[in-house]
């Protein structure tokens, strides 16, 4: 699953129409659940930290690993294998996916797959962003041969990928940010995205611990979202990241 290998090179729009199907009793059932590398979204953590009782610390630090990118040095998150011979996902079962109303992003698309460009609008000159989809095409995955009708919204609105979406957009912003020459991140601001965007429970614990609040002024609203809230506390994670990366001035100084 989700290997670059696969992936169609045809850009495909909202209705672009395909024939799949997936369930139990097809020959390839949970093939596309093992050897694979999984990138978790900020919402992704999460969801399945809450699903499974667990800190975002823990679930970080016992089910993920990290990866820095080359290119824009940002740290991503996978979701780590299990260490026998299949490399399963640990959630994969023989009646299939055990977490599956909390499955990440990228198996929720699969095997559709997303991806964003930044454009620049040609009147306004304001930036846009472009979205596109593709087919992940692997030979094991038998899907592509039932007789089912989709096109990509219809597969989007089944899989319920759009919350996810909309939860992580503020995230994708700041991997935009690539595209910007010298801005590759020291040590200091990569862990502090990686606080801030994956760690949600230790974001939380800045927050209200630390000197951020005799610095930031946040509201009244806002500050009691924070106390129980973990899409709030994400979504000031990923204003705090643009603040400190100098992207935007999402937060405000107090005076
Ligand atoms: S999370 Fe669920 S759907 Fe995704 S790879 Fe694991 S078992 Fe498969
Ligand atoms: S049809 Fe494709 S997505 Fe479904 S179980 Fe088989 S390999 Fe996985």
């Amino acid at each position: 699953m989700l290997s670059m290998k696969h992936v169609e090179e045809v850009r495909l729009s909202l209705d672009a129409a395909f024939k799949f199907r997936c369930h139990k009793e097809i020959g390839c059932f949970t093939k596309c659940c093992s050897n694979i590398d999984i990138m978790l979204t900020p919402y992704d953590i999460i969801r399945l930290k809450n699903r499974m009782g667990m800190s975002s610390g823990e679930f970080l630090d016992g089910h993920t690993y990290v990866e820095i990118d080359e290119k824009a040095s940002h740290p991503f998150v996978f979701l780590k294998m299990n260490e026998d011979a299949e490399k399963k996902c640990p959630f994969v079962t023989s009646e299939g996916c055990n977490i599956y109303s909390d499955r990440p992003a990228n198996c929720r698309y699969y095997p559709v797959g997303q991806a964003s460009l930044k454009k620049m609008n040609q009147e306004t000159s304001a930036p846009v962003t472009e979205e596109f989809y593709f087919f992940v095409k692997e030979p094991h995955c038998l899907g592509f041969n039932e007789n089912a009708d989709w096109t990509i919204k219809s597969w989007r609105d089944d899989q319920g990928v759009d919350v996810y979406d909309d939860m992580n957009r503020g995230w994708k912003d700041i991997l935009f940010r690539r595209n910007l020459p010298g801005h590759s991140l020291d040590d200091k601001k990569q862990k502090a995205f990686y606080m801030a965007c994956y760690d949600v429970d230790r974001f939380r614990r800045f927050v209200f611990e630390s000197g951020f609040l005799d610095k930031f002024d946040i509201d009244e609203k806002r500050l009691e979202k924070l106390k129980n809230d973990d899409t709030e506390v994400m979504k000031l994670g990923f204003d705090y990241t643009k603040y400190i990366f100098m992207m935007e001035e999402t937060l405000k100084l107090k005076s």
